[in-house]
């Protein structure tokens, strides 16, 4: 149980979204008590009793322009991010990503927490989220950063602020989303099933002999193993589409590949089977593959799926895959400035809001940390706009996607599109599209960012 104290911020959870937020609120005078448990209890993942442990890769993604995480990046070092700041000074070879000495890099955000008067670290595992009633009688603020492997006693007490079981995941099962541009439009169709719709999905017909080998290679495919930790626990309404191929030669057709309602305007006749795709945001610039789930290694779902025509030059926003994840359906449980509706003294932020990733958990705990310093000092913060990198994640938590709701990494389909014109290539209007996000977001601290602490640039 939290012991609630007077004017202070109870951050719950050390790990990269708890010391970002943390950071956020000291830089502006907030004083700051963080729950860690480790190393009195630990996850199945961690293991070390670091602050922000990096449980597996130690990359914070690429710093190459023209990319999203680059993005990213430049948006959180107008912030004075600790995380980066931490990243940049131990970083170690990798090419054009961002990749470091882990202990160097929890080392430094340690360090830098604890010079700190107004911070103070708690080895304890929380079990209950403090009441609302009882955050506003000590004036003082909750942010949860507890992560993808929140302990089962604290999710429970998170879910009775969830209004349903639903609304609290504990593994997610991810389909690919896919650059629409990028999709061969010889080999698809618009159509609704029987009709139905007013041309939402995109259709792409299979003959029999590409259906069995689509199959064959589901099967033979390399698969990300499962971790000790992870029970195979499937619901059986988004089975992964390999389990589901193992069933039987036919389950896929009857299932994500069926054809039925669905007529190929090339053939006039229903195919054999039929992939569907479904847009997952206004523009129509990404779309998800309806019922994919998947737990092929990424690499596999690139080789596996080009094989169809259609997909021979298929990009990625977002790759499949099914693990352990507690996190929360945002849209649902969530008011626009992250706290819980059922809770509004109590912030979400890091994985456990629906983002998936380091620097994204990071980016989500930064704002979240702004946000409540805010509050508790009477500035007013504002989250960036949605065609700015951490304005599209906060849009994508609080707001959500056209489709199903599922954790999400940073990706450029996040933002507005450059439309196409002849003699400007792909890779320059990736370019472009980077650069208006970061215009829009210079022009956001223009008008925005006056009240925030200057920073030194340390990202070049
Ligand atoms: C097995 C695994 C592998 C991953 N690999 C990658 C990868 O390679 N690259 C990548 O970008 N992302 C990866 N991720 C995702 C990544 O770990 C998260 O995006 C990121 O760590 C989330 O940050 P966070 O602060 O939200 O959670 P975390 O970093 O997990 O921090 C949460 C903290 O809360 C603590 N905690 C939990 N419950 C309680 C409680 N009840 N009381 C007190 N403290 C508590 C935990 O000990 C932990 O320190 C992986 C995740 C897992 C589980």
């Amino acid at each position: 149980m939290v012991k609630v104290q007077t004017g202070v911020v109870h951050v719950i959870g050390g790990g990269l979204a708890g010391c970002e937020a943390s950071w956020q609120l000291l830089r502006q005078g907030v004083r700051v008590v963080m729950h860690e448990m480790r190393p009195k209890k630990t996850t199945a993942a961690h293991k070390t009793a670091d602050f922000a442990e990096l449980v597996c890769s130690n990359s914070l993604k690429s710093m190459n322009s023209g990319s999203a995480p680059e993005v990213l990046k430049h948006e959180m070092q107008s912030f004075d991010s600790l995380i980066l700041r931490a990243a940049m000074r131990a970083r170690v070879p990798a090419g054009s990503a961002l990749a470091v000495d882990r202990l160097l890099f929890s080392q430094y955000i340690r360090q830098e927490l604890e010079a700190s008067p107004l911070f103070e670290a708690v080895c304890e595992e929380v079990i209950e989220v403090p009441s609302e009633d009882v955050l506003r009688h000590h004036q003082s603020f909750c942010i949860l950063a507890s992560g993808p492997l929140t302990t089962d006693k604290l999710a429970q007490s998170l879910l009775k602020y969830c209004n349903g079981v639903d609304q609290l995941a504990f593994y997610d099962a991810i389909a690919p989303i896919l650059e629409a541009e990028s999709l061969d439009e010889q080999h698809l169709f618009v159509a609704d099933r029987y009709g139905k719709g007013e041309g939402d999905y995109v259709n792409i017909p299979l003959s029999k002999e590409q259906y069995e080998s689509f199959v064959d290679d589901i099967l033979a495919a390399e698969k990300v193993p499962l971790h000790g930790f992870e029970e195979t626990k499937y619901f059986e309404s988004c089975l992964p589409i390999e389990v589901m191929a193992e069933r039987g030669r036919e389950t896929l057709r009857f299932g994500p590949l069926k054809p039925v309602g669905i007529v190929d305007p090339k053939t006039g006749q229903r195919p054999y089977a039929n992939i569907q795709l479904r847009r997952e945001n206004d523009q129509g610039s990404m779309l998800s593959m309806v019922g994919f789930q998947t737990k092929m290694k990424w690499p596999e779902q690139k080789r596996v799926f080009s094989k169809i025509p259609a997909f021979a030059s298929m990009e990625f926003f977002r790759y499949g895959s099914v693990h352990r994840n507690t996190y929360v359906q945002g849209p649902k449980v969530l008011a626009k400035d992250l706290s819980l509706l059922a809770n509004r003294r109590t912030f979400l932020a890091g994985q456990i809001t629906g983002v998936e990733g380091y620097t994204e958990s990071s980016a989500i705990g930064l704002i979240v940390g702004r946000l409540v310093a805010g509050y508790c000092t009477g500035k007013q913060y504002t989250i960036p706009p949605k065609n700015t990198m951490i304005g599209a994640l906060v849009d994508y938590v609080t707001v959500g996607p056209k489709g199903d709701y599922a954790p999400m990494n940073v990706n450029l389909g996040l933002l507005p599109t450059i439309q196409k014109r002849r003699g400007v290539s792909k890779a320059e209007r990736k370019v472009q599209q980077c650069d208006a996000a970061k215009q829009a977001f210079n022009l956001y601290l223009q008008e925005y960012g006056a009240s925030s602490l200057p920073v030194q640039g340390y990202l070049d």
